[in-house]
């Protein structure tokens, strides 16, 4: 994957053309630009983790960072304040659509493009990897002529891909589809698409208020992210239009809490929703090369207790030239919950968490089917592993009293951390799984493992402290080296701290410390640039 450029006698033109065109031919969805004191860095992010992929000299530097601002139409003479671009045009043989940000850092400045591709919406709902029952109470749901349907998931979950081919399969000749978004990341022919700009007061509340005004039977909504929206887009659903819109919540039980906590009329609520789609993306195993290994004792007490089977043996990632360590792509896992009367009555009567519980997941046939399930069907059909699922499921969110013994299996599978995870046994998951950590406390995260980078020793904490670090859980341990992508910076803190205390060891003091703080400053950074809204929202395409 790491290129070498001949950058003394290759045109700076050509070089950027060939990183994006490699990006786009390795599906990755992001390109970094990092500078550093004395070189540049760039990354790419394939199946969300980020990868080293060149590093510039400095001499070259400043060149390729203003090749990449005129390509996005940016203004090269400014170089301390962020900006916002976009790349469209076909760049040897790929017709691109990229979104380009910059953002002033210490030692130069920050770019990131994003690499747009709808190509799974274009695919259509039936191939987003929907389970046949998913599919069915979706494809319900869909037709339902009003009330509101909501994707739940974290950025980076897939939610714009779902809410596309949602909208693709809804957008027929009888019927006026508006959408009000920011930013309009896909164009959908026949459909009335309007992008927001708050800055001349096309808010998403003003747009959707005028769109009413449109005779329209389906609205989509870019995201509901605040009191007004969420009320708007009640209103406009039991007035007897169909709204789709995504939320930044982790399931369905989530997702209802989080609407009853906003300044919604809960009678409205109740009447108005129609059903949730909550998903998360995991690796998807290179089907070139995975193989059939023996369970472990742990693994088949989990597919017991959850999915009331008895099994014998799972795939596990092997590697291959077509994959990266075994895996290629991704692949969502969803949860789907059809509002029905029950679960409006208890939105209505304000019920404990624990009853609404009760409702969403634990009544035969009519509640949802955990993530935890769905993902570990997926685990039985070769779609991904045991280890992908448990590193994307939150114990203490995601499972409630009524799981007990789950939980208790999941959380109470502890082993005293003595060694180091030996790389090639890895995938043999918990039992042999450790963890290093100079923080013992660290190692009560169950059943994780650290497949690939020698380096990393820290577990992004996805079990412990899941109630205040929810971001985390989407974290790959995978990308802590590079960066801690987590939408709070408090929430780095830690890990960074470990990790350079980790990395220290055995490596002369001052040989590590200057890149170690530039690498926190990166990432101090990285994470203003994640923290805030504008640049987070309705990225999560894919
Ligand atoms: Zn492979």
């Amino acid at each position: 994957m790491f290129r070498e450029f001949d950058y003394d006698n290759k045109p700076i033109v050509e070089i950027v053309n060939e990183i994006i065109s490699d990006a786009v031919k390795h599906d990755a969805s992001d390109i970094h630009f990092d500078p550093y004191p004395d070189n540049l860095h760039v990354r790419i992010r394939i199946d969300g983790e980020l990868i080293d992929y060149a590093i510039a000299p400095d001499s070259v530097k400043k060149n390729l960072i203003t090749r990449v601002k005129i390509m996005a139409g940016m203004n090269i003479t400014e170089t301390r304040l962020p900006q916002d671009g976009a790349i469209k045009q076909n760049i040897n043989g790929y017709d691109l659509d990229l979104r380009v940000s910059s953002l002033p850092i210490i030692d130069g400045e920050k770019v990131v493009i994003r690499i747009l591709d709808y190509s799974m919406s274009s695919a259509g709902l039936e191939n987003l990897g929907f389970s046949e029952d998913n599919y069915k109470k979706i494809d319900k749901i869909i037709r339902s002529p009003h009330g509101i349907i909501l994707i739940a998931g974290a950025t980076g979950s897939g939610k714009s891909t779902t809410v596309y081919a949602m909208l693709q399969k809804l957008n027929t000749p009888n019927r006026n589809v508006i959408t009000v978004e920011d930013p309009v990341e896909m164009k959908i022919e026949g459909v009335n698409q309007v992008q927001t700009m708050s800055e001349i007061g096309l808010t998403f509340s003003n747009t959707l208020r005028s769109i009413l005004r449109q005779d329209p039977d389906i609205i989509m909504i870019g995201e509901i992210r605040d009191d007004e929206t969420a009320r708007i887009a009640v209103r406009a659903s039991i007035t007897g239009h169909l709204v789709l819109s995504t939320i930044h919540t982790n399931n369905s039980l989530n997702t209802i809490e989080r609407l009853t906590d906003m300044e919604v009329e809960r009678y409205l609520l109740g009447a108005a929703l129609t059903g949730i789609v909550s998903q998360r993306l995991c690796k998807r195993l290179c089907p070139h090369c995975r193989k059939l290994r023996n369970a472990t004792d742990y693994e088949k007490i989990i597919f017991h207790e959850v999915l009331k089977q008895d099994i014998e043996q799972i795939y596990e990632p092997v590697g291959c030239p077509e994959c990266i360590q075994g895996y290629k792509g991704r692949i969502a896992i969803h949860e789907v919950l059809i509002i029905d009367q029950e679960i409006r009555d208890a939105i209505i009567d304000n019920v404990t968490k624990d009853e609404l519980r009760h409702l969403v997941y634990n009544r035969p046939e009519l509640s949802a089917s955990t993530l935890l399930k769905d993902g570990l069907q997926k685990v039985l059909s070769g779609y991904t592993t045991f280890e992908e699922i448990l590193r994307i499921i939150d114990i203490d969110e995601d499972l409630g009293d009524e799981d007990e013994n789950i939980k208790t299996v999941l959380t109470g599978h502890k082993k005293p951390s003595t060694s180091h995870s030996n790389l090639k046994t890895a995938s043999n998951v918990v039992q042999e799984a450790t963890i290093v950590s100079p923080n013992p406390t660290i190692n009560n995260v169950p059943n994780q493992q650290i497949p690939v980078q020698p380096k990393i020793n820290i577990q992004p904490a996805n079990a412990v402290n899941s109630q205040n670090q929810k971001p985390a859980m989407q974290i790959n341990p995978n990308q802590i080296n590079n960066q801690v992508v987590a939408p709070k910076p408090v929430i780095n803190q830690q890990p960074v701290k470990q990790q350079s205390a980790i990395n220290n060891v055995g490596v002369k003091k001052d040989e590590v410390v200057a890149p170690r703080i530039n690498d926190m400053k990166n990432q101090a950074l990285n994470n203003i640039q994640n923290a805030n809204p504008t640049q987070t929202v309705f990225v999560d395409s894919l």
